[in-house]
């Protein structure tokens, strides 16, 4: 099924991101976590793609496997950096033969391994086949300031980007200054928020050096009140993370989506959390 068929409704939805093997020799165990998530049904499921292409092939078969074993629909992340056009071709001729409807088309960042010209054939996301894209409420980190972040947006929409799903972020007042921009900017496509759930001090400085999203005083709290107690800052980080749902659900967003990091557990008590809500 097509994301651009699901968002953008009226139904509310929540959607969940799982990630794929590195390795071959993961395979089996990140399957299982990956399709504990998918057991929940959420609306969909995204599939992340290692940096410079490094899981693709576990990407498609993680993506395959969920569609195929739980019904729920997909949308494969595909990163351009570092890659020929033939070999992008081949991602979604590939992606087309296992039924992926979806693809949430990235440039990517340089991988730590690749000496050679990163930009070389797609310099950006925009340009080619394209239904979703990335946004950052927070600025991209490459960009020099915001406006200039926008105008390079649009530039994706106008491409074919059906819908955005933005970077995560702690406060929500980030996010809808950044709507209030995209669209004053004339972009009119659903900008799905990404929430992370934090459940562990120490996701937080990779968090920050992944996204350089800001920390709200108020979540600082909670961490520096729950941290020493596993089981305790597991919940503060679901009820965190909910509240955030709530409120945007609230202020009349329709679509949520979940970096739940294949863990079912967290994704599902956000989901049971919010289970009345999201059949109304
Ligand atoms: P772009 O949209 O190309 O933007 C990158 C920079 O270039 C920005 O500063 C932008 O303003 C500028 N720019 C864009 N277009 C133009 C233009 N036409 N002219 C001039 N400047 C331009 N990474 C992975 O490796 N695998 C994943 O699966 C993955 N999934 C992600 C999912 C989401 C929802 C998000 C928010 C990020 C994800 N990332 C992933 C990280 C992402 O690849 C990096 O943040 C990367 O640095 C930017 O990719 P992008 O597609 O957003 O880039």
């Amino acid at each position: 099924m097509k994301i651009s068929s699901i968002v953008g409704k009226d139904k509310l939805t929540l959607s969940f991101e799982v990630f794929p093997p590195k390795t071959d020799s993961d395979f089996e165990k990140v399957k299982e976590a990956a399709f504990g998530v998918a057991a929940i049904k959420p609306a969909y499921i995204s599939v992340t793609y290692g940096a410079g292409g490094s899981t693709s092939t576990n990407t498609l078969a993680i993506a395959k496997g969920i569609q195929e074993k739980y019904g729920v629909a997909t949308i494969a992340h595909l990163t351009c950096v570092g890659a020929s056009k033939d070999s992008i071709i081949k991602s979604l001729s590939d992606m087309r033969d296992a039924g992926i409807e979806n693809v949430l088309a990235l440039r990517g960042d340089k991988p730590k391994w690749f000496d050679g010209e990163p930009f070389k054939e797609y310099k950006y996301a925009s340009g080619g086949f394209s239904v979703g894209g990335a946004c950052y409420p927070e600025v991209h980190p490459d960009s020099a300031n915001r406006q200039e972040d926008i105008i390079n947006l649009k530039k994706k929409v106008d491409a074919g980007c059906e819908f955005l799903t933005t970077q995560m972020f702690f406060d929500n007042s980030v996010y809808y200054d950044f709507v209030e921009n995209v669209r004053k900017a004339g972009i009119d496509v659903p900008v799905i928020p990404g929430i992370m759930p934090i459940t562990r001090e120490s996701q937080i400085e990779n968090v920050i050096k992944l996204s350089g999203c800001k920390m709200p005083q108020q979540f600082i709290k909670i961490v520096d009140r729950f941290k020493e107690d596993k089981a305790s800052m597991k919940q503060a980080g679901i009820i965190y993370a909910t509240q955030q749902i709530l409120d945007l659900y609230a202020n009349g967003v329709k679509n949520v989506h979940v970096y739940s990091m294949n863990d079912s557990s967290v994704a599902g008590a956000i989901y049971n959390n919010l289970s009345d809500i999201l059949s109304m």
